[in-house]
């Protein structure tokens, strides 16, 4: 692995607020984020009114709040004045419709402002909030409806007609179903929201929620298996607001862009959670991944702090430097990565092409916020996931049997678990208390991935307990492998599995995707094998190599290896509700 610091010049410790980053490594804690908060005038702790109200109340309320890029071009700009009104209307017309605290509330948008208002209306309105990803089809939604007990869709006409119409007799706890632009609807039992929300009285004055009552569901990505419903509290907002400053460099003034969808966990924490309770201007952008049109965006928008995932960043990649050269980048001033593992060619690469690195951090729709991470201040190893935030207590840990056991050695691989107790933490896992209960052994919560800490105190991700392969004795965590293929030129992309092997056990089979411009080859393949072996060598390096036009991931971006190792194996391929449907074959 990559050893090499890009150490950061002073220009970037100033910009970072140097003094607030000493200072918070020392002495900040929760009892401190909590104290960034305002709470409701009155009492109580609501994540609508830390995000919109309070700045409102503070006369910050002509500032830009939501800049929404349509995938036709429109745009539509919301101060936080405007949110307030919009977000009042939605959890006003919740309570005319006498649903209130507590009511669970399901989306199915794509990033439409409509989405952004129906999530902070309802937790101003004391309800839970779910949003579900646009594409996925009518059974996972089904299933997550049911898991989840919706009462109330918002959904746009098209979705609901192909998803969720024929379902509703499986749906009897589904009481309402508003429809965005669908004026004069036909759909019997449903409700346009515009016309709904038109007959409200604007002013709303936020519930006085407790710190612990719920207030997200979210589901996981799939990854591993089936999705779980992670339970998150309006609590969650400490850590959601304490986390954008310190690991995101979140600062007044900034235009922030986080390329993640409500959807997923992140797209709602840090893509609009935490840019609100900033106080920035956050930009949403309604069409998928395309590389120039991003660089457009960054350039025209002046984005100053964009979050994105290792999907995307290798997409970058793979489309090429010269791109990035021919916008005009400047303000971009932080840089962060979530999802994956973050390769070290990636972070070199963007070094290379934006004079900055991108900052990988760490943390899972369990977490529900940052825990380690690369802040702006501190110098970044390409490769390592960064250090805890304050007031996050992280260990490596040996675990057999029933027991624990704390893993002092630098850089030995063990389980990356944490201490519960900080404020974003999940409360269950909806419905399956056995498997949230499975998640703690002796007061740590086991996150289900495997790390190592350096002697700096710098955290590396070695994968995930599920994906880790045993061969001859060695334990060979894919990341290691999968990072050092990706450093051969003609390597897009790279997912290792391990294979049964009479003699080691198992032995490592990669699969590749190439560069634009590459030819698969024998020649090519023997090539790629001999520099693995040559990085690695012979008894990590993977044994058989097959280069693909595309690897199967997760709609969140993820490479589902255990769906490459099913199909190798002929086994039963799981559950694959969330398996992105472009990338189902890997030959
Ligand atoms: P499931 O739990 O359903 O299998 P998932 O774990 O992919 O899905 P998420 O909660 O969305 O669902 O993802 C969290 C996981 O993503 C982490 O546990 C880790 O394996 C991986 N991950 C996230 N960020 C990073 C990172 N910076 N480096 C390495 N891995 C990361
Ligand atoms: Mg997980």
């Amino acid at each position: 692995m990559a050893r090499e610091i890009i150490r950061k010049n002073n220009a970037d410790r100033a910009a970072a607020n140097m003094a607030d980053y000493e200072r918070a490594l020392i002495e900040w804690d929760w009892e401190t984020f909590r104290g960034w908060l305002d709470y409701c005038p009155g009492g109580g702790l609501n994540i609508a009114y830390e995000a919109i109200d309070r700045h409102v109340a503070n006369g910050r309320g002509d500032r830009e709040a939501l800049r929404w890029l349509g995938k036709n071009g429109e745009r539509r700009c919301y101060s936080y004045a405007d949110l307030k009104r919009e977000t009042d209307r939605f959890a006003r017309l919740l309570e005319d419709l006498g649903l209130g605290k507590g009511v669970r509330v399901f989306s199915l948008l794509g990033r439409v402002p409509e989405l952004y208002i129906a999530a902070l209306g309802t937790l101003k309105a004391g309800g839970v909030f779910c949003p579900l990803y646009s594409a996925f089809g009518p059974e996972p939604v089904r299933a997550r409806m049911a898991i989840g007990k919706a009462e109330v869709l918002i959904a746009s006409p098209r979705e609901y007609a192909k998803k969720v119409a024929a379902l509703r007799p499986e749906l009897p706890g589904l009481r309402h179903i508003l429809l965005t632009e669908s004026p004069g609807n036909t759909y019997p039992g449903a409700t346009d929201l515009t016309d709904a929300l038109e007959r409200t009285h604007a002013e709303f004055h936020a519930a006085a929620t407790a710190p612990e009552d719920m207030a997200l569901l979210h589901f996981t990505s799939g990854t591993t298996g089936t999705p779980k419903g992670a339970v998150h509290v309006h609590e969650a907002v400490v850590a959601h607001h304490a986390t954008g400053r310190i690991a995101l460099d979140l600062h007044d003034g900034d235009i922030y862009w986080c390329t993640a969808d409500p959807g997923w966990v992140t797209g709602t924490s840090y893509g609009i959670i935490a840019p609100l309770t900033a106080g920035v201007t956050m930009l949403v952008e309604e069409a998928e991944f395309d590389a120039d049109r991003w660089y457009t965006v960054l350039a025209r928008e002046q984005v100053n702090v964009w979050y994105t995932a290792p999907t995307a960043i290798r997409l970058l990649m793979k489309a090429g430097a010269d791109l990035p050269r021919a916008h005009d980048l400047s303000r971009l001033r932080f840089m962060a990565s979530v999802g994956e593992p973050l390769n070290p060619e990636a972070v070199i690469w963007s070094q290379t092409v934006f004079g900055k690195p991108f900052h990988d951090n760490w943390w899972q729709t369990e977490t529900g916020g940052i825990m380690i991470a690369n802040y702006a201040a501190m110098d970044v190893k390409p490769g390592s996931m960064g250090k805890p935030l304050p007031g996050v207590e992280v260990a490596i840990l040996e675990v057999d049997g029933d027991g624990t056991k704390v893993v002092q050695e630098d850089m030995a691989t063990g389980h990356l678990a944490l201490r519960p107790g900080w404020p974003s933490m999940f409360r269950s896992y909806l419905g399956e208390e056995k498997r949230y209960a499975a998640t703690f052994r002796d007061g740590w919560y086991l996150s289900g991935d495997l790390a190592m800490r350096d002697e700096d105190g710098y955290f590396w991700f070695v994968g995930r307990a599920d994906d880790i392969i045993k061969s001859a004795g060695h334990l060979i965590g894919p990341f290691e492998v999968e990072s050092a293929l990706i450093e051969h030129p003609a390597v897009a992309e790279a997912a290792v599995i391990g294979i049964p092997d009479e003699r080691a056990g198992e032995i490592v089979k990669a699969f590749v995707t190439l560069n634009r411009g590459q030819v698969a080859s024998d020649a090519l393949s023997k090539e790629l094998l001999g520099h693995a072996r040559k990085r690695l060598g012979a008894a990590i390096a993977p044994r058989q190599i097959e280069i693909c036009a595309d690897l199967p991931r997760t709609r969140s971006g993820k490479i589902m290896r255990r769906l490459l190792k099913a199909r190798e194996l002929g086994l039963p391929e799981g559950d694959l509700s969330t398996l992105e449907s472009r990338a189902g074959s890997a030959t």
